[in-house]
């Protein structure tokens, strides 16, 4: 039996459209949503990371700006641009791309990101308000982990949600999403016992660990007796390249085995992708919750501006025109 496919592109694209329509409404009573994004130094991945974000912000009409210091940048001067944002009334959104020269300290940095505009969620204010269940701004990854369940209409009361990872962006704000929506949540590590065993009771399976293919098709509960089988909701984004270990991985897929001939690598989720013929419904890698944490970043952004005029807050002060690249 083949898995039902969790789309994450179509979601994207369903959530696309309702924030343009909410865009072009705040727009008539006069207010932009803008984000800026500081990218420091020249590491390839990041560029490309903060290119998308800038064009997803161009294609829905929010405002954004690009703040681009050097490698050579110290914390106190990372720490007076936040500020600067922080301060600026057009920007809702601080997005500080990861990671940070090693002479940064980044913790300072991401701490001193006001939480009304931490569109990723890493504040610990931030962190506390899910924990509490309140209002704020929740990490875009499992936070686009809970739309596709809920957009596909996977139920999850009284389910059995199981997270493997603990991190503090993925893992652990997923398992407090879930245990919110009324789900009984085990959450797994590098030091749990009995994995396959513990996933093998799972509803949900949330797969955050960054091993490729590591969680084995036969671990995940299979369609049984008129029940359908497990949701995985696979996190995992590695970059296979020995051509043995994706011999080993894609052996029942020709095509996806061609193609990493040709290229010389292919992107594999933490749940092995034989997964398909067990699972009761997969979010394939890639296009599955890829394309989910930007979708996230700009509803966030939206929301961050929408909660900071509930708040009565206008950006700590002093009003400044937009921001522009320092
Ligand atoms: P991370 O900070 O490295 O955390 C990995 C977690 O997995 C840790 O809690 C670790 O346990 C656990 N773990 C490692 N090996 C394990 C094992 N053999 N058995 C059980 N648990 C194990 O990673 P992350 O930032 O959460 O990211 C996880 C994966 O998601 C990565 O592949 C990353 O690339 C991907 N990711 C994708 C997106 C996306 O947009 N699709 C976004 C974010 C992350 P300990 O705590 O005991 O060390």
């Amino acid at each position: 039996m083949t898995a039902r496919i969790l789309d994450g592109t179509k979601i994207r694209d369903e959530i696309f459209a309702e924030l343009k329509e909410e865009i072009a409404a705040l727009a008539e009573q006069g207010l932009r949503p803008g984000l800026a994004a500081v990218l420091v130094g020249e590491n390839p991945a990041s560029q490309l990371y903060v290119k998308s974000k800038i064009a997803a912000c161009e294609q829905l009409g929010l405002a954004s700006w690009l703040h681009t210091p050097p490698a050579g940048v110290t914390t106190e001067w990372m720490l007076e641009l936040v500020g600067d944002l922080n301060r600026d009334d057009n920007v809702d959104g601080i997005l500080i791309q990861l990671p940070l020269p090693a002479q940064v300290d980044a913790k300072r940095v991401l701490e001193a990101v006001s939480p009304a505009k931490d569109v990723d969620g890493f504040h610990p204010v931030n962190m506390g308000m899910l924990v509490s269940n309140r209002p704020g701004l929740v990490a875009c990854t499992p936070a686009g982990c809970m739309e596709i369940l809920r957009r596909n209409g996977i139920s999850l009361e009284g389910a059995n949600a199981v997270v493997l990872g603990r991190s503090d962006i993925v893992g652990k704000p997923m398992a407090l999403l879930l245990l919110h929506a009324n789900a009984t949540v085990t959450v797994c590590h590098s030091k749990s016992r009995d994995l396959p065993e513990i996933v093998r009771r799972a509803d949900i399976l949330v797969a955050a660990i960054g091993r490729p293919g590591f969680v084995q098709a036969d671990w995940i509960k299979p369609a049984a007796a008129g029940k359908t089988g497990a949701a995985v909701i696979d996190v995992g984004t590695n970059k296979v390249t020995d051509a043995s270990e994706a011999g080993r991985l894609l052996a029942n897929f020709p095509a996806r085995l061609e193609k990493f001939a040709a290229k010389g690598n292919a992107l594999v989720g933490d749940v092995h992708p034989d997964a398909v013929n067990t699972a009761g419904a997969l979010t394939p890698v890639p296009g599955g919750v890829g394309p989910m944490t930007i979708t996230m970043l700009m509803s966030n952004t939206v929301k961050a501006a929408k909660l900071r005029r509930a708040a009565g807050l206008s950006g700590e002060g002093r009003s400044k025109p937009a921001a522009t690249a320092r």
